[in-house]
């Protein structure tokens, strides 16, 4: 068999019946009808053809094998690290863990609610601050949010942001990229010179360590900047706060950073969990997501996330940021770091990193070498007048990489891996010998507080424990192991094991992003490559896999935008159309690109209304930057008027901007950079297989036409022109295998059978529903794109059933729910990709079915509206084996409804969460044990 049949889930004779459900003769015929004729690309994608699964593998071995794998001591914010190979194989090796969603259905998400709240107390712990959020996508972007958080708090009226000289050089080039388009000046202060702080700024940012390796005692410069109403901000390394006094000890009011060091691997970049804390009183600034305890309709206590109305979904153009997918799977394996190391390891962890490091300082002392600072945590700067280079190339002759910071500086960063065989080449790479390890001296900055007290972070030190604790969570969790998850506009397909493997080999994984670029030819071939492939399938011509999300990939695409208006002079276009209709992150990432978000309405079908559009193009003619659309529309369908719209927008001077997510409905048969469209983002972990982790990694490439490449991101490390919006020059590199691995295994007939098998499948359950709930919107001859949306309003205000109650009832019959009240409130979308068999999407219909059955014998007064089996769903097993049971329907149908299996049920772990409770008493850490006492 192909892979292209194993990865498309209907076999030939399924797609037969389901087209003749739908009244096609052919896939061909579907997609004649389905796709406006306007668009659509007649033609073979130029990609090579379809390779096997044991090609492919041996192709990226190949590839891989160009990488050398050699020992990075750079630091920079990224470090050699041991993945516990329990966490390797039971979390990131583990479907069950990287194909989950984000865990908007909270209650078939309380395995990783429960890690992500791990992650966010181990966060506040370290840093000494109140409430962090459940990640950042690398250190670069949440030091980025935090100067936008720090305008947002402070009262100062001041537009100057504070920088310290010995900052991270990729955070300062995303910082740069950030402020710029907010009219944001960054001033860069060198502390250790003497500068002073400028009379008046809204925030200042401190590295700790700093960036050459330094350890600084800031409690004078937070007081100095809290007394001109600044915030301040400090980007803090979470193993060295085991031993160093927290930010928050000293009054800091953010913390953010990394947590690649505490087991996820370098991957050349990422992915890596970021982090951002906040001190009490910030929280509902904080951007991003946030987990938070609640109760369940029984009073047990439950996850679920918190303060959503901060988020982009509901605020949009006046969110705390565009973040949207996030780092999920990399936060579990951090927090489970912490938790399998527990503090007294992990402060044995570091403590040997600092021995390494002074191992490092006393032998260049002893050689009569000048070491930097004498205090320092990992990272010691030597000062080598005129040496510096030969002294890197002679370490490198070793097979170790160190930092050249200019022509006489040398530092170098120890981590976990650093043994004393390291220690020994490197001095010898100074022409120094190892010595009596130099006293410490004292310790001015040691820390005297506890952390990780919180029982969770020392009962699972043995690996039985660990092994059960990860399995016992992931039990408590649907992902795509379990089941079909439909959800409209995320394109949950298959994410194929061959896909998967070659992230956790050591040539990928093991990487810096800042290693010399002759130890990473087989990265840039690859990324060469699949810019290429994603080029060709998008019509665009240049792509940058830099962004290390969607919402980074708008920020991004605008930013050209921004360039390009800018370098013809029209510095006044400001205004981004956006219809009413639109993800959230679009009109928040407007903002963050300095732009005016100008709404367009939908007509009565859903389309943009074309004359709506006019009027608003004219009103705004002279400032008119760009239009940002979807397409297919986030409606599921395919606009006729899309043409006539790109037309539009050109002839008044703007841009358009077209929002990829939904390219599953478009690859091989229409290219957005050929029907008009100027740019794009793409999400591989929708349409190109990268798994969504439960929340993130993803990976969001721009993609452009010609006139815009000079404006794509550029090496945050390469001053210039370009802007840099991730932190690595190939952001989340290390999972840009996948999406290469599968654009190589299905070739240019495979990705075409993907896409009108997906366009097939949203059809064939469009049409087996929609006798029992109607189908919002259609296009031509009343086909949908991808995705449907289900219209529950009609039955929800004849019946009181909400959109809720059948979401949470479809748990019962083991599903996840469809999304949920996007793009229209009391709607669902359904999406049910290519991926999915016949059987389970008649499982999935029939469930639906069945679920409307139920609503009727509501509506027709035979259960109450306030004791029936949606309004309790969904109903647990404790509940269900209660022994009272007073309800007026039977305990065999709470449980077992019609199509489950009862040797295999999905039972949720607790009852329907309430979220109003939990966000009016606010808890973001790990709630003490007895709170789960009856
Ligand atoms: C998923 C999605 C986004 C955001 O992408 P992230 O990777 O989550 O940042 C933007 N627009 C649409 C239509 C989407 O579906």
């Amino acid at each position: 068999m192909t892979f292209a049949s194993r990865h498309i889930g209907p076999d030939a004779e399924a797609q037969t019946q389901m087209l003749k459900a739908i009244g096609y003769a052919s896939l061909e015929a579907l997609m004649d009808a389905a796709i406006p004729e306007v668009i659509r690309w007649h033609g073979e994608l130029k990609l090579p053809g379809a390779a096997s699964e044991e090609e492919t593998i041996a192709e990226l071995r190949e590839i891989a094998g160009r990488n050398t794998v050699a020992t990075s001591m750079i630091g920079l914010g990224y470090y050699g690290t041991f993945t516990p190979a329990v966490i390797r194989r039971n979390v990131l090796e583990n479907p069950a863990w990287y194909t989950a969603y984000t865990p908007y259905q909270p209650e078939i998400s309380q395995g990783r609610l429960e890690a992500l709240l791990n992650f966010q107390t181990m966060v506040t712990d370290l840093t000494g601050l109140t409430t962090a959020n459940a990640s950042m996508l690398d250190e670069g972007t949440a030091v980025a949010e935090a100067m936008t958080l720090a305008r947002r708090s402070s009262k100062s009226k001041s537009n100057v942001y504070v920088v310290d000289a010995d900052t991270l050089p990729q955070t300062l080039a995303v910082l740069r990229t950030r402020a710029e388009p907010l009219g944001l000046e960054l001033q860069l202060v060198d502390l250790d010179a003497g500068d002073t702080l400028p009379e008046e700024f809204f925030g200042l940012h401190l590295q700790y360590p700093g960036a050459s390796g330094a350890v600084r005692d800031h409690a004078a410069l937070v007081e100095a900047a809290h007394g001109k109403g600044a915030l301040v901000t400090v980007a803090a390394d979470l193993l060295a706060l085991t031993l160093l006094r927290a930010p928050g000890e000293i009054g800091a009011d953010i913390a953010a950073g990394t947590t690649q060091r505490f087991g996820v691997p370098l991957g050349f970049g990422g992915p890596h969990a970021g982090y951002l804390a906040v001190r009490a009183g910030l929280e509902r600034s904080l951007p991003g997501r946030l987990v938070g305890v609640s109760k369940d309709a029984d009073g047990a206590p439950a996850y679920r996330l918190a303060l959503q109305t901060r988020e982009q979904h509901i605020r949009r153009e006046r969110a705390t940021s565009n973040i949207c997918t996030a780092q999920v799977l990399l936060a579990v394996m951090a927090s489970m770091y912490a938790v399998y190391h527990g503090p007294a390891g992990l402060r044995e962890i570091a403590k040997r990193v600092h021995d390494r490091a002074l191992a490092v300082a006393g032998g260049l002392s002893a050689a009569g070498v000048e070491v930097a600072h004498d205090a320092f945590f990992d990272t010691v700067t030597a000062v080598v007048p005129g040496r510096a280079a030969g002294i890197v190339e002679a370490a490198a002759g070793d097979g170790i990489n160190l930092r050249l910071v200019d022509a006489d500086q040398v530092s170098v960063a120890c981590d976990e891996t650093t043994t004393t065989a390291h220690v020994e080449a490197v001095l010898s790479a100074f022409g120094a010998a190892p010595a009596a390890a130099a006293e410490s001296g004292t310790r001015p900055l040691a820390r005297t507080t506890d952390y990780l007290t919180h029982p969770v972070f020392s009962a699972h030190h043995s690996e039985t424990a660990m092994l059960r604790y990860l399995r016992k969570l992931s039990d408590r969790d649907y992902a795509l192991d379990r089941g079909m998850i439909p959800l409209g506009s995320c394109t949950m397909k298959l994410n194929a094991t061959t896909e998967m493997e070659p992230v956790t080999w050591a040539e990928f994984a093991n990487i810096h992003p800042y290693a010399p670029a002759s130890q990473t030819t087989g990265y840039e071939a690859l990324v060469a490559q699949l810019e290429g492939w994603l080029a060709e399938i998008t019509g665009y011509d240049a792509v940058s896999v830099q962004p290390n999300a969607g919402s980074q990939g708008e920020l991004a695409g605008l930013l050209a935008i921004r360039g390009y208006h800018r370098s013809r002079g029209e510095t006044h276009r400001d205004v981004c159309l956006i219809p009413s209709s639109a993800h959230g992150t679009n009109a928040a990432s407007a903002v963050m690109a300095g732009m005016r978000v100008v709404v367009v309405a939908c007509d009565d079908n859903g389309n943009v209304d074309l004359s709506d559009l006019a009027a608003k193009i004219e009103k705004h003619a002279d400032a008119l930057a760009a239009i940002m659309v979807t397409y297919p529309s986030t409606h599921g369908v395919y606009e006729k008027g899309i043409a006539d719209l790109c037309g539009a927008v050109h002839d008044a001077g703007g841009q358009v901007y077209v929002d990829g997510a939904n390219l599953n409905a478009l690859v091989g048969f229409a290219k957005p950079g050929k029907f008009g469209a100027d740019v794009s983002h793409l999400n591989l972990h929708k349409t190109f297989c990268i798994p969504h982790g439960g929340g993130g990694p993803g990976v969001g490439p721009v993609a452009v036409r010609a006139h815009l490449a000079e404006f794509l991101p550029g090496d945050p490390l390469e001053p210039g022109d370009h802007h840099a919006v991730s932190a690595a020059a190939h952001g989340s590199a290390g999972i840009l295998p996948i999406s290469w691995a599968y654009l190589r295994m299905m070739g240019p007939d495979g990705l075409a059978a993907a896409t009108g098998v997906a366009v097939l499948a949203a059809n064939y359950v469009a049409a087996r529903l929609r006798d029992h709930y109607p189908v919002l919107y259609a296009g031509n001859e009343g086909l949908v794109a991808h995705e449907c949306i289900l219209d529950l309003r009609p039955l929800t205000k004849a019946t009181g059933v909400s959109v809720d109650d059948v979401a949470k009832r479809l748990i019962d019959y083991g599903f996840h729910a469809p999304t949920m009240s996007f793009p229209v409130a009391g709607t669902l979308m359904v999406e049910p990709t290519e991926s999915e068999d016949l059987a389970e999407l008649d499982r999935f219909c029939d469930a639906m079915i069945a679920i409307k059955g139920e609503i009727d014998r509501v509506a027709a007064g035979e259960w109450p509206k306030d004791d029936n089996p949606l309004h309790n769903a969904p109903h647990t097993a404790s509940s269900v084996t209660a022994d009272e049971w007073e309800h007026a329907y039977p305990r065999s149908l709470a449980g077992f409804p019609a199509g489950v299996d009862r040797t295999s049920k999905y039972w949720p772990p607790v009852r329907r969460i309430d979220g109003a409770y939990g966000d009016r008493n606010l808890v973001c850490s790990c709630p003490s044990p007895e709170a789960f006492e009856d």
